[in-house]
């Protein structure tokens, strides 16, 4: 058994936002996620050079899924590192790597279409050129189930968490139950103060997964996440902040999907509320965000139940 080796959160704010990567200090240096286009120089190069570490010396850049939040830094991470780090990220979230216009697409393909907002496709054109720094080829794709090495003895497993997106993973140092779950750990939402996944089973079985068998002894979030009551967990969790955190966002799921279920039974129909055509399930939750904010959770989420229909245990648990 190795030694632990250390993990540093790197912040770069942005907007509302927190954006959270990770530093994990081995042989060969990881980067955990990579914040937008102007993260790695002006958040991790100072954050890193401040604990004795250069940015150069990063040799994997590990991403959780494709949200622009995550891969919008990577490119200018990679040319920090002379293009010696190697990129992983799953092979159903490599689109949003490889092109800005993926970006686009997920946009009018899921929340756009609930948006009503003529400007939205140029909006999300804008934020994908201004906030990530360059289209690339990811040096490696996983599916799940790989074990890359760090060195010195130093291996981090890779395991397959779609449901906020289809290609999320999580990233774990093995043998530290240092687990890093991006944005599959949704609790009650972060800024908009509602879960987002595009794939409710997906996600309720990749919570699952998480708890049963990767048991997280420390669990790394991409946001301050938050509870029911609204206040944030902070985005580095132990085991028992992380147990609760998973039972929360199990408990919170199975409260939207009652919701969107509901709806989507009593039939969809257009209002002029905010959160038309799935009014009512905003209402039985007593969702109160505004449902139009960049994410849009709420939309993308009911946009999820509408085309994954839920199997009786999704919906009937209580
Ligand atoms: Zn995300
Ligand atoms: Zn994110």
């Amino acid at each position: 058994m190795t030694q632990p080796v250390t993990i540093h959160p790197l912040v770069s704010p942005w907007g509302r936002f927190g954006l959270y990567s990770f530093f994990i200090d081995a042989p060969e240096p990881a980067v955990v996620d990579t914040g937008i286009a102007t993260s790695p120089a002006e958040g991790m190069a100072p954050a890193l050079a401040a604990i004795g570490r250069r940015i150069e010396d990063v040799r994997w850049i590990l991403l959780t899924h494709g949200h622009i939040d995550h891969v919008g830094g990577a490119h200018a991470l990679w040319e920090l590192t002379v293009r010696k780090a190697q990129v992983v990220i799953h092979e159903a979230d490599a689109p949003m790597l490889r092109s800005r216009r993926a970006h686009v697409e997920e946009y009018l393909a899921g929340r756009g279409r609930y948006l009503n907002d003529p400007d939205g496709e140029a909006k999300v054109t804008a934020a994908a050129n201004a906030v990530i720094s360059g289209e690339m080829e990811p040096s490696l794709l996983v599916k799940g189930g790989e074990t890359l090495s760090l060195g010195g003895g130093v291996t981090v497993s890779v395991h397959a968490m779609p449901g906020h997106t289809p290609g999320s993973v999580a990233y774990a140092v093995d043998g530290q139950s240092a687990v890093f779950t991006g944005d599959a750990v949704q609790v009650h939402g972060a800024a908009n103060g509602f879960p987002g996944y595009t794939d409710p089973d997906a996600y309720r079985a990749s919570l699952a997964y998480l708890r049963g068998d990767l048991r997280p002894r420390h669990l790394y979030l991409g946001h301050p996440y938050r509870r029911a009551d609204g206040t944030p967990y902070g985005v580095e969790l132990d085991a028992a902040q992380a147990g609760e955190a998973i039972d929360q966002s199990i408990a919170a799921e199975a409260r939207v999907a009652r919701a969107a279920c509901g709806c989507l039974a009593a039939g969809l129909a257009g209002t002029d509320s905010p959160y038309s055509p799935f009014a009512r399930a905003a209402g039985d939750l007593g969702y109160a965000g505004d449902p139009t904010l960049e994410p849009s959770p709420f939309f993308t989420s009911m946009h999820g139940y509408r085309t994954h229909p839920q199997s009786p245990t999704g919906a009937s648990q209580p």
